[in-house]
């Protein structure tokens, strides 16, 4: 995606830029400003609130100012949340596009309900301010991590961005600052920091930044805790300098404040192996509470259900970001019958998707069961999973798609032999392992 180009000057305050009508006064420095109108909202405020006058009357003439700026189309007027659908909805929408995963679902259906309610909460009322929670997501990769952060994003309309943990490192090493991962989702709202300021970030390979040993000076532990702390920053809510083309900050490059409080934090991570920190963890309380029925016997793909955030610690996640992440839910590996429901029942199953494809070339194309059998056997056999599914169908329709269109054929059967025959022909084989 082409990068936008910053707008020269930004109001700090309301974040309409000149190019949107605002007359900026710059700061000596350049590095903040403010516009006429919060400059004169300012003043108005100052000038019109004696120290004595009651509470809310103060309130009221805040509210009043908040609302002219929104009128103005200063302050995005939470469009979103506005519209925000019922916890139920939101489960049932992400049902279309992914299979399986029904806690995850749940919890984060719940999660972002509430993250948009928490938005709306009036700022004075009872004292009573809930607490932004922050989302982990423990299981393999290609179970649907992304895709389910990714299918909210799309539901709630709001900018969205995922970041690979593993690039992040240490202010003044080789890699990306913690703050360019605020750099996407800017770029996701088109420089809008206040719509920007209600997106989601999706941190993926979390695990990645896990602390190495318990002796830093060893090792130098670049990308682990050191990005850990930098990543508390944003998670525990503050407001961040961010470099508005991404990379590395340097002094002459102008700075976007961007405040994180409000920014929806979705971590995801295989956590490879945190299986046995479970099941060690379960087994020594097993034993200890029943020593007639000795330890119980877990499915290994099962210890998933019972992770707890000690085992996220036993793994190299400081206890301060866990506290930053108090929704923590998994995802179960996807056995066959999950796999195969992938291939044909979401809203874009990827088989839906060629049929589709087939169709705008009037063609009729269809895939016999055996087929999508024998393409589920693959993706195991080549322990290529969900993500697999993918390249396996592409490779196998690769020559239809290529002489069909140009054909008298309108209707396609795939058939098992069919399937084994292009993948042999394109050595998918050799190519998967
Ligand atoms: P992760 O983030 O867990 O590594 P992804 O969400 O990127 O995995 O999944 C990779 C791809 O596999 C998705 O784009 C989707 O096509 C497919 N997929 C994985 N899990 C599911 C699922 N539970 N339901 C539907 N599709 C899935």
């Amino acid at each position: 995606m082409a990068k936008k180009r910053l707008p020269e000057h930004h109001c700090s305050f309301c974040g309409r830029t000149e190019n949107q009508g605002a007359t900026i006064l710059p700061s000596p420095n350049e590095d903040a400003g403010i516009c006429i109108d919060c400059l004169e909202m300012a003043a108005n405020m100052l000038g019109m609130i004696p120290e004595d006058m009651p509470q809310s009357n103060a309130t009221a003439l805040s509210a009043r100012a908040h609302n002219r700026c929104v009128n103005k189309g200063t302050i995005s007027n939470n469009d979103e949340s506005k519209q925000i659908p019922k916890p139920a909805e939101i489960k049932e929408f992400l049902d279309q596009y992914i299979v399986g995963q029904e806690q995850a679902k749940k919890y984060l259906s719940v999660a972002v309900y509430n993250h948009y309610k928490r938005l709306d909460q009036p700022a004075d009322a009872d004292g009573v301010e809930i607490e932004k929670s922050n989302i982990i997501m423990v299981g393999p990769t290609g179970t649907g991590k992304t895709l389910i952060a990714r299918t909210i994003a799309k539901l709630l309309n709001v900018p969205f961005t995922i970041v690979d943990a593993t690039v992040l490192t240490q202010a003044g090493y080789v890699g990306e600052d913690i703050e360019s991962l605020l750099t996407r989702l800017l770029q996701a709202a088109d420089y809008d920091v206040k719509r920007a300021e209600r997106g989601i970030v999706f941190i993926d390979e979390i695990d990645k930044i896990a602390r190495k040993g318990d002796n830093p000076s060893i090792t130098r532990d670049v990308g682990g805790e050191g990005v850990q702390q930098g990543l508390l920053k944003l998670l525990e809510g503050s407001v961040v300098n961010v470099p508005p083309q991404g990379g590395r900050k340097h002094p002459e490059q102008p700075m976007i404040a961007v405040d994180t409080k409000n920014i929806l934090f979705i971590c995801g991570g295989a956590f490879e192996g945190i299986e046995q920190a479970i099941a060690h963890r379960l087994n020594s309380s097993f034993v200890g509470f029943s020593t007639a029925e000795g330890s119980r016997r877990i499915e290994r793909d099962q210890f998933m259900r019972h992770v707890a955030p000690q085992d996220l610690r036993t793994f190299g996640l400081i206890p301060e970001i866990i506290g930053r992440l108090p929704i923590l839910t998994h995802l179960l590996p996807l056995d066959r019958d999950a796999l195969r429901q992938i291939l044909t029942e979401p809203k874009n199953a990827i088989t839906r998707q060629y049929v589709k494809l087939f169709a705008m070339d009037g063609v009729k194309l269809e895939f016999e069961p055996a087929a999508l059998d024998f393409i589920v056997d693959k993706a195991i056999e080549y322990k290529l999973g969900a993500r697999g599914l993918r390249s396996i169908v592409e490779t196998i329709m690769m020559n239809a798609m290529y002489d069909i269109p140009s054909s008298k054929i309108k209707t396609f059967n795939v058939t098992p032999e069919f399937c084994a025959q292009q993948l042999e022909a394109a050595h998918f084989d050799a190519q998967a392992v």
